[in-house]
């Protein structure tokens, strides 16, 4: 037999029969490796240890030290587990398919009967006795007719389904988990006992189509988590029970912030309270970006086709735009138009207006700028994923020479907005020149210089996403972390020479000549709607002072209060604090128990003890023990809190 090369991660090569299984090679590299031994990667495919190499390749050997082949074999073998548990238990039940996904993975079987959530506890007591068996695993490569033969006799027509959509030069394997098999492209374990017995649980069924063809049969999903260990899952579990605790969606229902409905899917309805979180939101950023030397502007919602067409947008966005067909007056002809889906052409329509001059450079342009996307229906996530919303938009014009300083300006802008809210560190992912790009070379070497130049500057550390840039020019991502570990994209600086080319902005240099001027994207927060979203969860709706919407509720302990509680909220609304009185006939523990699943930071109690001494009792939301102190201190004290943090 023929002799191959195969290169390990060192470098080193060594020369083995054609043919040799993976395994032999772990065998033959030490007793320990081959006993440590899951899978391997050969010329950068996951490779299963019973497959023979048969030419010339690269080769790394893997163990359960390696996080992402072990999770990726554990979650593939429990997926081909579970159905084999399903199988055993109902036997009538036809066996799909069954990917790894996310944290874990599904499987979709046919079966008349719904699966319950006792069901699926009796499938995890199942898959565990599988897992203690250890049974082996093995796989054979089989001609296409006799899996065809054999799914038939079977009466798995799924299954006969799939084989059709393999292609023909692929090989066909079949793959067994002791007497139970599958077809499968593999790789999997050597046997059921390495998969661990207590670090996956079952999580929920849902309803599929077959092939997501909504003509085809429904199936029944079955979602598993899997992880390496127990204390893994555990931290999962942690982490959905926090997500699920700061769901902003149940938080936006018990603050009153905001709905949704059917007949406007994914757009915001904005209740009093959540829309006074998004103003007092934009009033701050307005004043942020005037002190930063921007101006704002206002554009247009429904524009013409032809500008869309100009820009480039009609061809490569239309899937994405709302259309709108108009009936001119005498006009024979409908108009179309779109709803804008971003802000930038109609910028440099504004820019447009009148001869700019190198002097009126570096001119930021900032816009509120409402946009509506069509998104997918099942994309949509409450605020956080809607159709409907509004940028902290802006444009810079400027010359090339003027792309750091602005970048480093607005670097040092977002770390301060950031900080304000909430944020203290951000990641920054620097993506560069793709491969299919416009302009030369020596254009991205300088705006790539720039950007990497102004990052330095403000000494934030970044990451390169080489490659990732756009066809026109590179550009930076600003990743949030939220308190639970989340990691949110929201800022954006992207360096844009085309839209101003396509779209005919010029001034006039220094040389009296008219040059291009670059256009900057920006937006720091990102949208206010997903935005106010992060903030809700990351906070779980304890929104800082400045920025909750009912700052105070001042509650009456007996109706003898009335006058001095009316007169209290008085002081504070003067004082630009957002007070509310609460002089319901209820028990005041009511209402303190009321007022915090509404999340209002500060209430202030008022019984007789207090009218007669001027005071007030002062409870923090979350916390237990009161204060009485007296009513200007407190007046005064909240009026100092609810100052936004850009003007203390
Ligand atoms: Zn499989
Ligand atoms: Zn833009």
């Amino acid at each position: 037999m023929a002799d191959i090369s195969l290169t390990f991660p060192d470098g080193n090569s060594r020369s083995f029969p054609a043919g040799v299984t993976a395994a032999e090679v772990a065998t033959d590299i030490s007793t320990s490796l081959a006993k440590k031994a899951i899978s391997a990667t050969v010329n950068g495919a996951h490779w299963d240890l019973a497959w023979p190499i048969e030419a010339d390749a690269q080769i790394a050997i893997h163990t359960m030290k390696d996080n992402d082949q072990a999770l990726e074999l554990i979650r593939h073998d429990l997926a081909h587990i579970m159905a084999r548990a399903v199988q055993e238990i109902w036997p009538d039940t036809k066996v799909t398919i069954g990917p790894v996904r996310d944290n874990g993975w599904f499987y979709d079987f046919d079966r008349a009967e719904p699966f319950t959530p006792e069901d699926l506890g009796r499938i995890e007591d199942r898959m565990k006795q599988i897992i203690n068996a250890r049974d082996a695993v093995r796989t054979e490569v089989w001609t296409r007719e006799k899996v065809r033969t054999h799914y038939e006799a079977t009466g798995e027509p799924y299954k006969v389904e799939l084989l059709d959509r393999i292609p023909g030069d692929e090989p066909i394997r079949m793959y067994w988990h002791g007497p139970w098999m599958d077809l499968c492209r593999g790789p999997h374990l050597q046997h059921t006992g390495q998969v661990p017995s207590d670090a996956f649980k079952l999580m929920s069924v849902a309803a599929a189509y077959w092939l997501g063809d909504n003509t085809r049969p429904m199936l029944q999903r079955i979602y598993g988590v899997a992880f390496k260990n127990r204390d893994d899952l555990k931290a999962y579990m942690t982490f959905l029970e926090e997500a699920e605790k700061r769901d902003h969606r149940r938080l936006g229902r018990e603050m009153d912030l905001f709905h949704m409905q059917e007949e406007a899917p994914g757009q915001v309805f904005w209740h009093p309270n959540g829309w006074t979180i998004y103003t007092t939101l934009q009033d701050y950023m307005r004043r942020k970006q005037r002190a930063d030397g921007y101006v704002e502007v206002n554009t247009p919602q429904v524009v013409d086709r032809k500008l869309w067409e100009a820009s480039g947008h009609w061809d490569k966005y239309q899937d994405h735009m709302f259309i709108v067909e108009v009936d001119e007056e005498h006009a024979r002809e409908k108009a179309i138009n779109a709803l804008k889906p971003m802000n930038c052409p109609c910028h440099v329509q504004v820019f447009n207006q009148g001869l700019k001059s190198y002097r009126d450079l570096p001119l930021r342009m900032a816009e509120f700028g409402s946009c509506a996307r069509y998104e997918p229906s099942g994309a949509l996530h409450g605020i956080m994923r809607v159709r409907g919303f509004t940028q902290d938009d802006a444009h810079i014009f400027c010359t090339e020479d003027q792309i750091e300083a602005e970048c480093a300006k607005f670097i040092t802008f977002l770390a301060g907005v950031y900080k304000d809210l909430g944020f203290e560190a951000f990641e920054i992912a620097f993506a560069t020149r793709p491969e299919k790009r416009v302009g030369s070379d020596e254009s991205w070497d300088y705006v790539e210089d720039a950007l990497e130049n102004a990052i330095k500057k403000t000494g934030h550390a970044y990451r390169l996403e080489e490659g990732d840039g756009a066809f026109y020019g590179p550009k930076l991502d600003f990743y949030l972390t939220d308190a639970i570990g989340r990691v949110w994209q929201c800022g954006t600086f992207q360096v844009d020479p085309n839209l101003p080319e396509r779209l005919g902005a010029s001034y006039i240099a220094a040389d009296g000549a008219k040059h291009r001027p670059f256009m900057l994207h920006r937006a720091c927060l990102g949208s206010f709607e997903r935005f106010i979203g992060i903030l809700i969860e990351n906070s779980e709706g304890k929104l800082p002072f400045w920025l909750a919407p009912r700052q105070v509720v001042v509650a009456s302990i007996v109706s003898d209060a009335d006058d001095y509680v009316h007169e209290v909220v008085e002081t504070l609304r003067k004082a630009g604090v957002r007070a509310e009185a609460d002089i319901r006939n209820e028990k005041i523990n009511f209402k303190v128990r009321e007022h915090s699943v509404g999340k209002v930071p500060v209430i202030l109690a008022i019984g007789r003890k207090e009218v007669e001494d001027r005071t007030v009792t002062l409870r923090r939301l979350g916390e237990k023990h009161t204060q009485v102190l007296p009513v200007d201190q407190v007046v005064s004290d909240l009026k100092a809190e609810a100052v936004p943090p850009d003007l203390r």
